[in-house]
């Protein structure tokens, strides 16, 4: 039906996905547009368009550098200029694509006429595998991203929230002796790292059985291009991710899945939104159907 296809393939059309730890706001059709955001976490995913929700938000991280999640990197940059807010947002990316990053951020101010001597790069963080950082702004959140397989280099991450909790050996010590251990300096309390949202942009349905701590996160969001059987040989080709792939994770991590919602995005763009409801309803298996929705 046009009408349907007319929203499903509208980029600033935006989805709306609310959970436990943040809301999750955004578009994701394979080859159109991908951004995902956080607000809540002041966390922004991919860019492939910025409407004007996204400028509040100070972190931004970048999965790949294909123009459908990267085109409008710099337009978040520039639509904070004019709209006045003076903190420069953190762009975080992956190590591999950070010096062709910045050429292409200061092609495009030169092209768009900012004079040489004015020009000045973004804050731009190359981020590693394994690495935690906390986020700029929002220190009690820690980023670390992990690569996974794509057309070109791509990186998922998770992000954790970090806080104290008191050790189990003093959980049912009075007030007065917590004070008392905490003057003659006991170390009561240990770090906790609590998985909040976890998203693997493009890739191999593999990379997600590759990180499977994946899913001890409230929120998962992975990218599920193709349904149909016959499109599995292009899922391979096109460094992208089947259905087929994500029943098996789900059946090889049964009994060990922690989301409170599993968010699959970036469907094909041939797929209707029926076709897109229809296939799930078919091939999730039931006590898989609360957590798993598409994001459309
Ligand atoms: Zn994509
Ligand atoms: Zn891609």
């Amino acid at each position: 039906m046009p009408s349907e296809s007319k929203y499903i393939h509208n980029a600033l059309k935006q989805v709306h996905l609310n959970t436990s730890c943040t809301s999750v706001n955004g578009f994701s059709i394979s080859g159109l547009a991908t951004y995902f955001q956080f607000p809540e976490l002041d966390f922004a995913v991919d860019m492939g368009e910025c409407p004007l929700s996204a400028t509040s938000i100070n972190h931004v991280f970048l999965t790949h550098a294909h123009g459908d999640h990267a085109r409008c990197l710099m337009r978040h940059h520039s639509l904070r200029k004019m709209m006045g807010v003076e903190r420069d947002s953190v762009y975080y990316l992956p190590q591999e694509i950070a010096d062709g990053a910045k050429k292409w951020i200061r092609a495009e101010a030169l092209f768009e006429g900012v004079p040489e001597a004015k020009f000045r790069y973004p804050e731009i963080c190359p981020v590693e595998k394994g690495n935690r950082i906390p986020l700029k702004y929002r220190k009690d959140l820690v980023l670390e991203p992990f690569e996974v397989k794509h057309s070109v280099p791509a990186m998922g991450a998770t992000l954790y929230l970090h806080k104290r909790k008191l050790k189990q050996e003093y959980l049912g010590k009075t007030p007065a002796e917590i004070i008392e251990l905490r003057k003659n300096n006991v170390e009561i309390t240990r770090e906790v790292f609590e998985p909040l949202v976890s998203f693997l942009g493009d890739c191999l349905g593999e990379s997600i059985l590759q990180n499977p701590g994946v899913f001890q996160s409230k929120v998962l969001v992975l990218e599920c291009t193709f349904l149909d059987d016959e499109d599995e040989p292009m899922s391979h080709k096109k460094g992208h991710t089947h259905l087929r792939q994500i029943l098996k994770a789900l059946e090889k991590n049964r009994g060990n899945i922690a989301c409170e919602k599993i968010i699959l995005t970036h469907f094909s763009m041939k797929y209707s939104e029926k076709h897109i409801h229809d296939m799930l309803d078919k091939n999730i298996p039931d006590d898989f159907k609360d957590i798993v929705v598409p994001f459309i």
